[in-house]
């Protein structure tokens, strides 16, 4: 009997507040370049890294992390995060998505600033058994990649590798700066998700929409 291939599934995790053209392609050069059979958004729940600070409501990101990924069928959206009662902690992240597709190979995919903080990451270590990592190059971000192969030392050659992918030096935080300003963020994200900004104001001061 001739051996299914293992799922390859692609996990992209992030804030998304809002979801932007770097992470599309991110997402779409990683899957070109390892044959993914899916990429999966993981819309974060309270964010860790951003304790202290302030987010638009789960809702909201992961409506439009659905409406940038929605023509895409490779691409799909995950609550697993955003249902998760308690702050959001990339190893349950995987733990749950292992959990749920058991047979398939994550490969969880970062852009070069989450990359370089990844040794101060909770139970690193227990990440890269979880998932192979891909990270991807970012403008502004310079990534140490042999600091990061020295921790590796001891895991498979294929745990971490590190392409280069179009410089798009967009950011989630300018888009919010942009928009609170009530400057252009068109063809920095998707049609949709520009529309779904205007329509639930967000990023507006004083609209009192977010999550500390
Ligand atoms: P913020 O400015 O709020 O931190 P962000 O643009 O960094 O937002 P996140 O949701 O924090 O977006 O990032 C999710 C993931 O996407 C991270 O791994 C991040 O490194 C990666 N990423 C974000 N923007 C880019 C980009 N322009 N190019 C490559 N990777 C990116
Ligand atoms: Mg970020």
């Amino acid at each position: 009997m001739q051996e299914t291939a293992r799922r390859k599934l692609g996990v992209m995790g992030g804030t998304f507040d809002p979801v932007h053209h770097g992470h599309l392609v991110a997402a779409s050069e990683v899957a070109n370049r390892f044959d993914l059979d899916e990429v999966i958004f993981v819309p974060t729940g309270q964010p860790w890294q951003k304790a202290g600070k302030t987010v638009s409501p789960a809702e909201d990101r992961y409506l439009m992390t659905v409406i940038a990924t929605a023509s895409n069928p490779r691409f799909s959206v995950s609550r697993a995060d955003i249902d998760r009662d308690k702050v959001t902690y990339t190893v349950d992240t995987l733990r749950d998505l292992q959990n749920q597709y058991p047979d398939a190979e994550l490969y969880f995919i970062t852009g070069a600033d989450a990359l370089s903080n990844i040794l101060t990451w909770q139970d690193w270590s227990e990440l890269f058994e979880l998932a192979k990592f891909v990270g991807v190059t970012r403008p502004g971000y310079e990534l140490d990649v042999d600091h990061l192969e020295e921790h590796l030392r001891d895991s498979p050659a294929d745990a971490l590798t590190v392409i280069e992918i179009p410089a798009l030096a967009i950011s989630s935080s300018e888009c919010r700066r942009r928009a609170a300003e009530g400057r252009p963020v068109w063809y920095l994200v998707p049609d949709g998700v520009v529309q779904y900004i205007s329509k639930r104001h967000l990023y507006v001061p004083g609209n009192g929409k977010v999550d500390r």
